[in-house]
């Protein structure tokens, strides 16, 4: 941990405190959890958006130009996603699911590392970014097998990603600008000729029904809740806070920042993810 204060060590043992009084937790993550991967977040210190909005899915469904724009950056940033590895807070996460503490880890991040550190009882709120999926013939396949035919169809775009000077954004994202758009080659399904969007859910669509079921069961299980680096800007996260409140049972979060249910925590540390929970490792 980075200080050694009275204030620190108090704080830490009050999430210790927390854990340990509510032996079935809801766990849910967001961006904060990955940072220390390496994967940049959406949101600053105060929930505001770091950098421009991502692609709306209408958007994405309706504008060739906005698809194009999309790949061509997705071929750049996902040279980075692919080698991220699992961080100190997955691995934390990890051992407390194995301790079985644990009724369920829903997270906003669609990177997978959760999985990578070992969790299993795990719900990708927000999909994956490794798999992409046919919009026509729903058909999924690995987002890896595609990168090779956009590098193979783009090899301009794919140089820009070989030189590693864009910015990695977030979800696998990179800042291109100054580049022509227009010229990226964008391939269409296999098997139908089919729209091919990564399997995430994109601003301005719904999170599937099912994945909703699944985590509000969890929540009514769980005695208490854990909020591990989500600013819950986004209803899509924001909202099982609310139910956990509503409900009258206790929530802890750890972020940098504010978030959205801070009126309603029951105790807020303010720390980097990894260092919050290193007690667990
Ligand atoms: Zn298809």
């Amino acid at each position: 941990m980075a200080s050694i204060g009275r204030q620190t060590v108090s704080v830490s043992e009050a999430l210790i405190e927390f854990i340990d009084r509510h032996p079935r937790l809801f766990v849910l993550t967001g961006a904060g959890c990955s940072t220390d991967s390496g994967i940049p977040d959406y949101r600053d210190a105060d929930g505001e958006w770091k950098r421009g909005r991502p692609v709306m899915l209408q958007d994405f469904l309706a504008n060739e130009h906005a698809r194009k724009r999309y790949w061509a950056r997705s071929l750049v940033g996902w040279t980075r996603m692919r080698g991220a590895r699992p961080n100190d807070a997955h691995r934390a996460l990890a051992r407390l699911e194995y301790r079985e503490r644990i009724e369920l880890l829903v997270t906003q991040n669609v990177d997978g590392l959760h999985q990578a550190a070992g969790s299993t009882r795990v719900i990708d709120l927000h999909g994956r970014i490794d798999v992409v999926r046919c919009m026509d013939c729903s058909r999924r396949i690995p987002r890896e097998h595609l990168q090779t035919e956009l590098t193979r169809r783009n090899p301009a775009f794919a140089a820009l990603a070989e030189a590693r000077r864009a910015k990695a954004g977030p979800d696998g994202d990179a800042d291109l600008e100054g580049v022509a758009f227009e010229t990226f080659d964008v391939p269409a399904c296999d098997v139908c000729g089919g729209l091919l969007k990564p399997d995430v859910v994109f601003f301005g669509e719904g999170v599937p029904g099912d994945r909703v079921r699944q985590s509000m069961a969890a929540l009514d299980a769980s005695d208490a809740m854990l909020i591990v680096g989500s600013s819950l800007m986004v209803y899509s996260g924001y909202r099982f806070a609310k139910a956990m409140a509503d409900m009258g049972k206790p929530i802890a979060a750890v972020n940098l920042g504010r978030t959205r249910a801070d009126d309603v925590l029951t105790l807020k540390i303010t720390n980097r993810c990894a260092d919050a929970l290193s007690f667990l490792l």
